[in-house]
Protein backbone atom coordinates (compact mmCIF):
# COMPACT_ATOMS: atom_id res chain seq x y z
CA UNK A 1 0.00 0.00 0.00
CA UNK A 2 1.69 3.11 -1.28
CA UNK A 3 0.45 6.25 0.82
CA UNK A 4 0.84 9.99 0.74
CA UNK A 5 3.20 10.40 3.83
CA UNK A 6 3.83 14.01 3.96
CA UNK A 7 1.18 14.66 6.36
CA UNK A 8 1.68 11.73 8.30
CA UNK A 9 5.74 12.51 8.66
CA UNK A 10 4.90 16.08 9.69
CA UNK A 11 2.74 15.11 12.85
CA UNK A 12 2.97 12.91 15.80
CA UNK A 13 3.11 9.44 14.73
CA UNK A 14 4.84 6.00 15.49
CA UNK A 15 7.12 3.84 13.35
CA UNK A 16 7.49 -0.53 13.43
CA UNK A 17 10.51 -1.29 14.04
CA UNK A 18 10.86 -4.74 11.80
CA UNK A 19 14.02 -5.93 13.57
CA UNK A 20 12.48 -6.13 17.13
CA UNK A 21 8.71 -5.69 16.65
CA UNK A 22 8.59 -2.72 18.49
CA UNK A 23 6.99 1.03 18.19
CA UNK A 24 8.84 3.96 17.98
CA UNK A 25 7.32 7.82 18.62
CA UNK A 26 8.27 10.10 16.16
CA UNK A 27 7.20 13.57 17.27
CA UNK A 28 8.35 16.02 14.64
CA UNK A 29 6.93 19.59 15.95
CA UNK A 30 8.83 19.35 18.86
CA UNK A 31 12.05 19.93 16.95
CA UNK A 32 12.12 23.76 17.99
CA UNK A 33 12.02 23.67 21.52
CA UNK A 34 14.34 25.28 23.83
CA UNK A 35 17.26 23.17 25.57
CA UNK A 36 17.55 23.58 29.32
CA UNK A 37 18.48 20.35 30.13
CA UNK A 38 22.04 18.56 30.82
CA UNK A 39 25.05 20.06 28.66
CA UNK A 40 28.20 17.75 28.26
CA UNK A 41 32.38 18.69 28.31
CA UNK A 42 32.99 18.43 24.30
CA UNK A 43 35.68 15.91 24.50
CA UNK A 44 39.25 16.70 24.20
CA UNK A 45 40.08 17.31 20.59
CA UNK A 46 43.61 16.35 20.39
CA UNK A 47 44.97 12.77 21.45
CA UNK A 48 49.09 11.94 21.45
CA UNK A 49 50.22 9.28 18.96
CA UNK A 50 51.29 7.56 22.26
CA UNK A 51 50.46 7.73 25.73
CA UNK A 52 52.91 6.18 28.38
CA UNK A 53 49.83 6.00 30.76
CA UNK A 54 47.27 4.44 28.21
CA UNK A 55 46.97 0.37 29.00
CA UNK A 56 46.21 -0.14 24.90
CA UNK A 57 49.12 1.11 23.58
CA UNK A 58 51.88 -0.69 22.29
CA UNK A 59 54.48 -2.25 25.22
CA UNK A 60 53.00 -0.64 28.00
CA UNK A 61 51.73 -2.45 31.50
CA UNK A 62 47.89 -3.20 31.43
CA UNK A 63 46.24 -3.37 34.61
CA UNK A 64 46.70 -7.00 35.22
CA UNK A 65 50.58 -6.84 35.11
CA UNK A 66 50.61 -8.04 31.64
CA UNK A 67 53.06 -6.02 29.02
CA UNK A 68 51.43 -5.40 25.37
CA UNK A 69 53.45 -6.24 22.68
CA UNK A 70 54.91 -3.64 20.09
CA UNK A 71 51.83 -4.73 17.76
CA UNK A 72 52.38 -3.09 14.46
CA UNK A 73 48.49 -2.99 13.18
CA UNK A 74 45.77 -4.89 15.52
CA UNK A 75 46.40 -6.84 18.89
CA UNK A 76 43.76 -9.07 20.58
CA UNK A 77 43.87 -10.41 24.03
CA UNK A 78 41.40 -11.79 26.91
CA UNK A 79 39.36 -8.63 29.14
CA UNK A 80 41.49 -8.14 32.49
CA UNK A 81 37.91 -7.65 33.56
CA UNK A 82 35.51 -9.79 31.45
CA UNK A 83 32.61 -9.54 32.17
CA UNK A 84 32.08 -13.32 31.06
CA UNK A 85 34.14 -16.25 32.50
CA UNK A 86 34.93 -19.61 30.64
CA UNK A 87 35.34 -21.67 33.69
CA UNK A 88 32.15 -20.40 34.91
CA UNK A 89 30.41 -23.84 37.12
CA UNK A 90 27.02 -24.97 35.92
CA UNK A 91 23.98 -23.40 38.05
CA UNK A 92 20.41 -22.71 38.12
CA UNK A 93 17.16 -21.58 40.42
CA UNK A 94 13.88 -21.62 39.77
CA UNK A 95 11.47 -20.67 42.02
CA UNK A 96 7.88 -20.78 41.64
CA UNK A 97 8.47 -19.78 38.38
CA UNK A 98 8.89 -16.27 40.29
CA UNK A 99 12.95 -16.82 40.68
CA UNK A 100 14.98 -17.20 37.50
CA UNK A 101 18.23 -17.48 36.67
CA UNK A 102 21.70 -19.64 35.48
CA UNK A 103 25.15 -19.18 35.18
CA UNK A 104 26.73 -18.28 32.23
CA UNK A 105 29.73 -18.85 30.62
CA UNK A 106 31.66 -17.03 28.04
CA UNK A 107 34.47 -14.94 27.07
CA UNK A 108 35.03 -11.01 26.87
CA UNK A 109 38.26 -10.18 24.17
CA UNK A 110 39.85 -6.49 23.75
CA UNK A 111 40.63 -5.59 19.94
CA UNK A 112 43.09 -2.81 19.83
CA UNK A 113 42.12 -1.31 16.11
CA UNK A 114 45.80 0.66 15.50
CA UNK A 115 49.10 0.68 17.73
CA UNK A 116 48.54 4.79 17.13
CA UNK A 117 46.92 6.26 20.11
CA UNK A 118 44.77 9.12 18.31
CA UNK A 119 43.77 6.73 15.37
CA UNK A 120 39.65 6.07 14.95
CA UNK A 121 38.41 4.59 12.62
CA UNK A 122 37.15 7.79 11.13
CA UNK A 123 40.85 8.61 10.59
CA UNK A 124 42.32 5.24 9.72
CA UNK A 125 42.42 4.54 5.93
CA UNK A 126 40.24 2.00 3.76
CA UNK A 127 43.83 -0.55 4.34
CA UNK A 128 43.74 -0.06 7.86
CA UNK A 129 40.40 -0.84 8.72
CA UNK A 130 40.19 -3.97 6.45
CA UNK A 131 42.66 -5.45 8.75
CA UNK A 132 40.61 -4.70 11.78
CA UNK A 133 37.51 -6.72 9.39
CA UNK A 134 39.76 -9.58 9.11
CA UNK A 135 40.37 -9.81 12.83
CA UNK A 136 36.65 -9.57 13.60
CA UNK A 137 35.90 -12.31 10.78
CA UNK A 138 39.10 -14.61 12.30
CA UNK A 139 37.85 -13.90 16.08
CA UNK A 140 34.12 -14.54 14.95
CA UNK A 141 35.28 -18.02 13.48
CA UNK A 142 37.54 -18.99 16.21
CA UNK A 143 35.47 -18.06 19.00
CA UNK A 144 32.45 -19.37 17.52
CA UNK A 145 34.16 -22.69 17.44
CA UNK A 146 34.49 -23.14 21.17
CA UNK A 147 31.47 -25.69 21.53
CA UNK A 148 29.80 -23.84 24.53
CA UNK A 149 29.42 -20.25 22.49
CA UNK A 150 26.46 -18.94 20.56
CA UNK A 151 26.52 -15.95 20.20
CA UNK A 152 29.70 -13.63 19.11
CA UNK A 153 28.97 -10.08 19.62
CA UNK A 154 31.46 -7.58 18.19
CA UNK A 155 30.94 -4.17 18.90
CA UNK A 156 33.00 -0.62 19.55
CA UNK A 157 32.22 1.99 22.39
CA UNK A 158 33.50 5.25 21.25
CA UNK A 159 33.84 8.31 23.44
CA UNK A 160 33.40 8.75 27.15
CA UNK A 161 29.74 9.74 26.39
CA UNK A 162 29.03 6.08 25.68
CA UNK A 163 31.23 4.72 28.49
CA UNK A 164 34.18 3.96 26.66
CA UNK A 165 36.99 3.97 29.99
CA UNK A 166 40.04 4.92 26.88
CA UNK A 167 40.11 7.11 24.21
CA UNK A 168 42.74 4.34 22.58
CA UNK A 169 40.37 2.85 18.95
CA UNK A 170 39.70 -0.34 20.53
CA UNK A 171 36.41 -2.72 20.29
CA UNK A 172 35.23 -5.80 22.28
CA UNK A 173 33.76 -9.07 21.77
CA UNK A 174 31.28 -10.60 24.01
CA UNK A 175 30.89 -14.06 23.85
CA UNK A 176 28.68 -16.52 25.77
CA UNK A 177 26.59 -19.70 25.67
CA UNK A 178 23.25 -18.34 25.17
CA UNK A 179 21.58 -15.73 22.92
CA UNK A 180 21.04 -12.35 24.33
CA UNK A 181 17.98 -10.52 23.79
CA UNK A 182 18.01 -7.65 21.07
CA UNK A 183 19.59 -11.09 19.33
CA UNK A 184 16.48 -13.09 20.09
CA UNK A 185 14.10 -10.32 19.21
CA UNK A 186 15.80 -10.08 15.62
CA UNK A 187 16.02 -13.74 14.89
CA UNK A 188 12.15 -13.77 15.45
CA UNK A 189 11.24 -11.27 13.62
CA UNK A 190 13.57 -12.68 10.97
CA UNK A 191 12.72 -16.07 11.10
CA UNK A 192 8.51 -15.04 11.23
CA UNK A 193 9.37 -12.44 7.64
CA UNK A 194 11.42 -15.56 6.03
CA UNK A 195 8.89 -18.09 6.29
CA UNK A 196 6.15 -15.54 4.79
CA UNK A 197 8.25 -14.41 2.60
CA UNK A 198 10.80 -16.81 1.59
CA UNK A 199 13.07 -13.93 1.82
CA UNK A 200 15.85 -12.33 4.30
CA UNK A 201 13.72 -9.70 5.70
CA UNK A 202 16.78 -6.99 5.48
CA UNK A 203 16.82 -8.38 1.90
CA UNK A 204 13.73 -6.89 0.81
CA UNK A 205 13.80 -3.77 3.44
CA UNK A 206 17.63 -2.82 1.76
CA UNK A 207 15.64 -2.85 -1.78
CA UNK A 208 12.35 -1.03 -0.35
CA UNK A 209 14.68 1.98 1.04
CA UNK A 210 17.14 1.94 -2.11
CA UNK A 211 14.17 2.71 -4.41
CA UNK A 212 12.90 5.24 -2.10
CA UNK A 213 16.08 6.75 -1.14
CA UNK A 214 15.17 9.35 0.88
CA UNK A 215 16.81 7.31 3.57
CA UNK A 216 20.48 6.07 2.44
CA UNK A 217 23.34 7.96 3.72
CA UNK A 218 26.07 6.04 1.95
CA UNK A 219 26.66 3.19 -0.52
CA UNK A 220 28.91 1.01 -2.34
CA UNK A 221 29.07 -1.78 -4.32
CA UNK A 222 28.90 -4.07 -1.54
CA UNK A 223 27.12 -2.48 1.70
CA UNK A 224 24.85 0.46 2.41
CA UNK A 225 24.51 2.97 5.37
CA UNK A 226 20.68 3.91 6.28
CA UNK A 227 19.14 5.45 8.70
CA UNK A 228 16.29 3.35 9.54
CA UNK A 229 12.99 3.93 9.42
CA UNK A 230 12.56 2.69 12.81
CA UNK A 231 15.32 4.60 14.07
CA UNK A 232 15.25 5.69 17.80
CA UNK A 233 18.37 7.52 18.21
CA UNK A 234 18.44 10.97 16.40
CA UNK A 235 21.58 10.20 13.68
CA UNK A 236 21.13 6.28 14.30
CA UNK A 237 22.50 4.23 11.17
CA UNK A 238 22.37 0.54 9.88
CA UNK A 239 24.92 -0.74 7.49
CA UNK A 240 23.26 -3.37 5.57
CA UNK A 241 25.25 -5.96 3.00
CA UNK A 242 23.80 -6.15 -0.35
CA UNK A 243 24.27 -9.74 -0.91
CA UNK A 244 22.25 -11.70 2.00
CA UNK A 245 25.07 -13.09 3.96
CA UNK A 246 24.97 -13.90 8.38
CA UNK A 247 28.30 -13.58 9.19
CA UNK A 248 31.10 -11.28 8.60
CA UNK A 249 33.67 -14.51 7.96
CA UNK A 250 31.56 -15.25 4.77
CA UNK A 251 32.13 -12.36 3.25
CA UNK A 252 34.82 -12.48 0.35
CA UNK A 253 38.10 -9.71 -0.16
CA UNK A 254 36.55 -7.75 -2.01
CA UNK A 255 33.17 -7.38 0.33
CA UNK A 256 35.11 -6.89 3.54
CA UNK A 257 36.84 -4.08 1.04
CA UNK A 258 33.41 -2.54 0.68
CA UNK A 259 32.77 -2.88 4.59
CA UNK A 260 36.00 -1.10 5.45
CA UNK A 261 35.21 2.02 3.18
CA UNK A 262 31.83 2.24 4.11
CA UNK A 263 32.98 1.86 7.73
CA UNK A 264 35.35 4.64 7.30
CA UNK A 265 32.72 6.70 5.34
CA UNK A 266 30.20 6.89 8.12
CA UNK A 267 32.34 7.17 10.74
CA UNK A 268 34.23 10.30 9.35
CA UNK A 269 30.77 11.63 8.23
CA UNK A 270 29.91 11.45 11.96
CA UNK A 271 33.10 13.56 12.93
CA UNK A 272 31.73 15.76 10.51
CA UNK A 273 28.15 16.54 11.84
CA UNK A 274 28.76 18.66 15.33
CA UNK A 275 32.43 18.90 14.34
CA UNK A 276 33.22 16.73 17.18
CA UNK A 277 34.57 12.92 17.25
CA UNK A 278 31.24 11.41 17.09
CA UNK A 279 30.43 8.92 20.12
CA UNK A 280 28.41 6.22 19.26
CA UNK A 281 28.04 2.36 20.29
CA UNK A 282 28.65 0.38 16.65
CA UNK A 283 28.13 -3.60 16.53
CA UNK A 284 27.40 -6.03 14.20
CA UNK A 285 24.49 -8.96 14.54
CA UNK A 286 25.33 -12.01 12.97
CA UNK A 287 24.39 -15.72 12.94
CA UNK A 288 24.70 -17.35 16.29
CA UNK A 289 27.43 -19.94 15.96
CA UNK A 290 25.40 -23.09 17.30
CA UNK A 291 26.38 -25.00 13.47
CA UNK A 292 22.91 -23.85 12.19
CA UNK A 293 21.99 -22.46 8.77
CA UNK A 294 20.07 -18.92 9.31
CA UNK A 295 19.03 -18.19 5.55
CA UNK A 296 16.64 -15.86 7.47
CA UNK A 297 19.72 -13.37 9.38
CA UNK A 298 21.38 -11.27 7.19
CA UNK A 299 24.81 -9.15 8.23
CA UNK A 300 24.39 -6.00 9.35
CA UNK A 301 25.81 -2.98 11.80
CA UNK A 302 24.19 -0.60 14.01
CA UNK A 303 25.36 2.73 15.22
CA UNK A 304 23.94 4.35 18.02
CA UNK A 305 25.31 7.54 18.48
CA UNK A 306 23.88 9.54 21.54
CA UNK A 307 24.47 13.05 19.77
CA UNK A 308 20.61 15.19 19.72
CA UNK A 309 21.36 18.47 18.42
CA UNK A 310 25.12 19.59 19.17
CA UNK A 311 28.49 18.03 20.64
CA UNK A 312 27.87 18.65 23.72
CA UNK A 313 23.74 17.91 23.74
CA UNK A 314 22.60 14.10 24.43
CA UNK A 315 19.44 12.00 24.01
CA UNK A 316 18.39 10.77 26.99
CA UNK A 317 16.00 7.53 27.28
CA UNK A 318 13.94 9.06 30.00
CA UNK A 319 10.15 9.28 31.12
CA UNK A 320 7.86 8.15 28.43
CA UNK A 321 10.85 6.60 26.77
CA UNK A 322 11.26 4.35 29.70
CA UNK A 323 7.82 3.52 30.76
CA UNK A 324 6.47 3.39 27.18
CA UNK A 325 8.24 3.69 24.10
CA UNK A 326 11.37 4.82 22.65
CA UNK A 327 10.52 8.63 21.23
CA UNK A 328 12.22 10.93 18.60
CA UNK A 329 11.75 14.75 17.53
CA UNK A 330 13.45 15.01 14.44
CA UNK A 331 12.44 12.92 11.61
CA UNK A 332 14.76 9.70 10.04
CA UNK A 333 14.40 11.62 6.79
CA UNK A 334 15.42 14.69 8.03
CA UNK A 335 18.68 12.74 9.76
CA UNK A 336 19.53 11.43 6.72
CA UNK A 337 19.73 14.29 4.82
CA UNK A 338 21.48 16.64 7.59
CA UNK A 339 23.97 13.67 7.10
CA UNK A 340 23.88 13.26 3.09
CA UNK A 341 24.39 17.18 3.36
CA UNK A 342 27.78 17.15 5.01
CA UNK A 343 29.02 14.60 2.61
CA UNK A 344 28.55 16.34 -0.71
CA UNK A 345 30.65 20.11 0.68
ZN1 LIG B 1 46.87 4.18 23.79
ZN1 LIG C 1 20.48 -5.94 14.38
Amino acid sequence: MQENTENLYARPHRRFNLLTNEWVLVSPHRTQRPWQGQVEDKPKEKQPEYDPNCYLCPGNERAGGAVNPDYQDTFVFTNDYAALLPDTPEAEQNENDLLIAESERGLSRVICFSPRHDLTLAKMSTKEIRRVVDVWAAQYEEIGAIDYIKSVQIFENRGAMMGASNPHPHGQIWANESLPNETVKELNASRAYFEKHGRSLLSDYLKTELEKGERIVHQNKHFVTLVPFWAVYPFETLVISRRQTSAISDLTANERDGLADILRETTANYDLLFDTPFPYTMGFHQRPTDGEDYPELHLHAHFYPPLLRSATIRKFMVGYELLGSPQRDITPETAAEMLRELKEK
